[in-house]
């Protein structure tokens, strides 16, 4: 990538300079020895350096954050919610900003940022209900003798978040994170760090107090770094399944607490029954959103028995999605070489290319990395295309004869994120609930993310450790309880419950 800037002279700086840290409240000075450029999909532009931290970095943002802990984590959960009230607002009121940078950095298109930021919003919003949901218990246990549970912060945490979506994701972790009382250290991705900065400003605006949230900036290394590091107590994770598998097994070695979250190979099953425009809409909005750069995005539908009508609207509808106009792009030249190799390869081992998305480019954006919307009919199971993660606008249909075989399909898969049914027969319907092997089921859903205060999380190899990463399931993680028994009674003499 450094070698095609240099050869380029249409560009000369980049347009947001070299990147800082965020520690202690203040945007920090990077001790670095390498440098990654951050490059716009979207039309190839340069956007800003960004240096890799170093070890002294990440020592610097944890001391911040181990001094903020005691103030913030003993405040009361219901002052500290306030903040994220006036965090929410800001968001709302900063939406386009936001929205423009997610756009510019991930190369998603504009109204994609827009329902990105509006998630962001609703997560926040959940943040704010927690002081309801962790209030404790007590019991008198015995003449005198009270328990008493309290949820109390962790500690310093780490939050180490994919490419895309740069504010999401991040915001699944930092609301309920920070509200619940810890100190956080966030690694965005070296791919899109610019919207994590302008996160941090609005946080700093909605009065955080320094320290509480830091940013350090870096590729795999700092990754290594944050898992091996004594100051911190747990680690989140979210990206590919390969990374998680790492990370989770670092982070646990060092005695640390830690969810990861992998990559995903989502079955959407299309049954004869199932009405015909909605099927082909949700089907192609599924493949093709976020350019196909979503864990929860449709990648293979098995369709069961003959829906060939289905199939020709899906085509039909994949027709409507224009790179450059209501497609985004893909996160860079080596996706895009990546997914087409998939489709390629498929071709050569006998699929069918209904709607073919190589060799795509946008006029006026020949820098940008596009991938049109993709639609291959008659793949087999063994291929690549129907088991592997691929990470673009890509459908790959396998057709078979009953559902039995389509859930025996679904199961096989080492993933276990999403899986939907589209029928309108709810004994299918829930038949395949029961025994799809996925955190997340959708009925006639093509992307079946459960809304807050739902949480969100799959199985099998799309997830490591307990609990899912937002909603109620998120307070077990970052949080400890604590039970306490007390005894108001002195001159009560002592039984076996005392
Ligand atoms: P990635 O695994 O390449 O990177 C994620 C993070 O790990 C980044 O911060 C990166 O700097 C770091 N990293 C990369 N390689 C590393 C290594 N070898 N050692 C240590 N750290 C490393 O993921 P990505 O390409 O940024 O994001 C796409 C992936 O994320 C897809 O697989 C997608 O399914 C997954 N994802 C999953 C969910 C979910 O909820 N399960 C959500 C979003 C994305």
């Amino acid at each position: 990538m450094e070698t095609m800037l240099s050869e380029r002279d249409d560009i000369a700086t980049a347009k947001y300079g070299r990147m800082k840290n965020y520690v202690d409240g203040e945007f920090t000075d990077i001790t670095a020895d390498r440098t990654i450029p951050v490059i716009s999909p979207l039309d190839g532009s340069w956007l800003a350096d960004m240096p890799c931290s170093s070890p002294a970095d990440l020592d610097a943002a944890v001391a911040a954050a181990q001094a903020a802990l005691p103030a913030w984590s003993r405040m009361p959960i219901k002052e500290r919610v306030q903040i994220f009230f006036r965090y929410k607002y800001l968001l709302e009121k900063n939406l386009q900003e936001l929205a423009a940078l997610i756009s510019e950095e991930n190369g998603k298109t504009y109204s994609e940022a827009v329902a990105e930021v509006e998630k962001c919003i609703e997560l926040t919003e959940f943040a704010t209900s927690l002081p309801q949901l962790i209030a404790g218990e007590v019991l008198e246990v015995s003449k005198g003798v009270e328990c008493r549970t309290e949820r109390t912060a962790v500690g310093v945490v780490a939050s180490i978040v994919p490419f895309n979506f740069p504010a999401m994701v991040p915001n699944w972790t930092i609301p309920n994170a920070l509200a619940l009382g810890n100190c956080m250290i966030i690694k965005p991705s070296e791919k899109v760090p610019l919207s994590v900065g302008l996160i941090a400003l609005l946080l700093q605006e909605a009065g955080l107090p320094d320290g509480v949230f830091n940013i350090v900036n870096g590729d795999s290394h700092m990754v290594q770094a944050i898992c091996d590091h004594p100051g911190i107590e747990a680690v989140s994770f979210v990206g590919s399944t390969k990374v998680a598998k790492l990370v989770y097994q670092r982070a646990t070695h060092q005695l640390k607490r830690c969810l990861a979250l992998g990559g995903a190979k989502n079955h959407l099953l299309v049954l004869p029954d199932a009405q015909p425009e909605m099927t082909a809409q949700n089907v192609a909005a599924s493949m093709s959103g976020c350019a196909g750069q979503r864990c929860m995005a449709a990648s293979a539908m098995v369709a069961v028995g003959n829906v060939d009508a289905i199939i020709e609207r899906i085509c039909i509808e994949a027709r409507l999605i224009v790179p450059g106009k209501n497609l985004g792009a893909v996160i860079d030249q080596a996706a895009k070489t990546r997914i087409e190799k998939y489709i390629t390869e498929a071709e050569e081992q006998g699929a069918k290319i209904l709607v073919d998305g190589r060799n795509y480019t946008v006029p006026g954006k020949e820098h940008g990395t596009y991938v049109g919307p993709t639609v291959i009919d008659h793949v087999r199971p063994y291929m690549a295309v129907a088991t592997e993660e691929i990470f673009g606008p890509v459908i790959s249909i396998i057709r078979v004869a009953t559902l039995d075989e389509a859930i025996a399909i679904e199961n096989a898969s080492p993933y276990g994120n999403a899986a939907s049914v589209f029928t309108q027969n709810g004994a299918f319907a829930r038949y395949v609930i029961d025994r799809a092997s996925a955190g997340m089921v959708g009925v006639n859903v093509g992307v079946p993310v459960p809304r807050e205060p739902f949480s969100f999380g799959g199985w099998n190899e799309s997830k490591f450790g307990v609990g899912d990463i937002t909603g109620k399931s998120s307070i077990e993680f970052w949080t400890r309880l604590k039970k306490s028994t007390v005894k108001w009674n002195p001159e009560a003499g002592i039984n076996w419950m005392s």
